[in-house]
């Protein structure tokens, strides 16, 4: 099939290529580099710099390159950001996201693969989050998610847009050539390893009473390659019908736990300070993958948190500063 993946030189998008290209797929990324690495694409896919604002060169693209589906992963992410400016959440996620929708059915492109996330359950309390728990996100990040989500519904019922909506829970890892290079970072694992390359002298830990055993927050961490390898099964639902699943291992670890284990991958210690809670971060999120094992067979291959911060690690020392030379 030959896909636009749109935030393919992003952290998640670059590997979802490379997964693409795999298995014999061939890729047009569209990205505008707003926090993507031009390096980050894989030299087999075609590179589009635009703008998903930019309905008209989006509709060329879509008809030029022939395209057959769209994976829909450029998206501004940062829970944090998004409290204090829920207008980019809005603008960029929403706005742009229903613009794509546009061209695509300008061009009769009607398969989407879109990348949602576990914040638009917000806190529940029940775990591991099945697709069906109440959708209730306190934050405008995931419901900025959420309300793209919605519309779609009404694409599909309309237009019949097929789509497959992944609710991710926490990307971690890096594959061997393409990793997480943020500017500034904000999430735990990569923050940890700068501590244990020297490069931070501590990580904050943000919140330590929360209502878990040893009071921080768990998180389902979920290596990149599977969650990659989940856009490219998701691909072969959209002939039949949309779908909703989820994506993480159904296991949890706590912020201390991470830091833990992150010691004993880089055998190096990691200083921790105590930090305030981070605004609109739920305890625990634990994903229930059983939908998506069970109707796509996905299996997941790098499930062990070691593996997952080893991964991260070596493509840390590997690119001590990211993707600039
Ligand atoms: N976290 C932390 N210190 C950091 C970064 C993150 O304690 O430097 C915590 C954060 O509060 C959350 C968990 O680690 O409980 C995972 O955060 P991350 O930003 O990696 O992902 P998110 O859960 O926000 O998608």
């Amino acid at each position: 099939m030959k896909v636009l993946v749109t935030g393919g030189a992003g952290y998640i998008g670059s590997v979802v290529v490379e997964q693409l290209l795999k298995h014999g797929h061939a890729a047009v990324v569209f990205d505008n580099l707003s926090k993507g690495h031009a390096a980050a694409i894989a030299p087999e896919a075609v590179f589009v710099q635009g703008d998903l604002c930019d309905r008209e060169l989006l509709t060329r693209v879509l008809a030029e390159q022939q395209i057959e589906a769209v994976i829909h992963m450029a998206a501004s992410s940062l829970v944090g950001e998004s409290v204090k400016q829920p207008h980019l959440y809005f603008e960029n996620n929403l706005v742009a996201g229903v613009t794509l929708l546009g061209a695509m059915l300008e061009t009769g492109v009607k398969k989407l693969v879109f990348s949602s996330t576990a914040a638009v359950y917000g806190a529940p309390e029940t775990m591991p989050i099945t697709e069906d728990a109440p959708l209730a996100p306190t934050n405008p990040y995931g419901e900025s998610k959420l309300a793209f989500e919605r519309l779609l519904r009404w694409y599909d019922e309309a237009y019949s847009l097929r789509y497959v909506s992944l609710r991710y829970f926490n990307a971690a890892g890096a594959s061997e050539r393409c990793g997480e290079d943020h500017a500034p970072e904000t999430h735990l694992i990569p923050n940890v390893l700068r501590v244990a390359a020297g490069k931070d002298e501590y990580v904050n830990v943000f919140g330590e009473n929360y209502p878990t055993p040893d009071g921080t927050c768990i998180r389902d961490y979920i290596h990149v390659i599977d969650l990659a390898d989940a856009h490219v099964l998701a691909l072969h639902v959209l002939d039949k019908r949309s779908e909703i699943y989820n994506l993480g291992y159904g296991s949890g670890y706590s912020v201390a736990e991470v830091v833990e284990m992150a010691r004993q991958v880089t055998g190096n210690w990691i200083s921790t300070e105590a930090a305030p809670r981070r605004a609109g971060d739920p305890p625990v999120l634990i994903a229930s993958p059983d939908k998506i094992m069970r109707d796509l067979g996905w299996n997941p291959r790098h499930s062990e948190l070691d593996q997952i911060i080893a991964s991260a690690w070596r493509w840390h020392q590997a690119h001590p500063n990211g993707y600039e030379k």
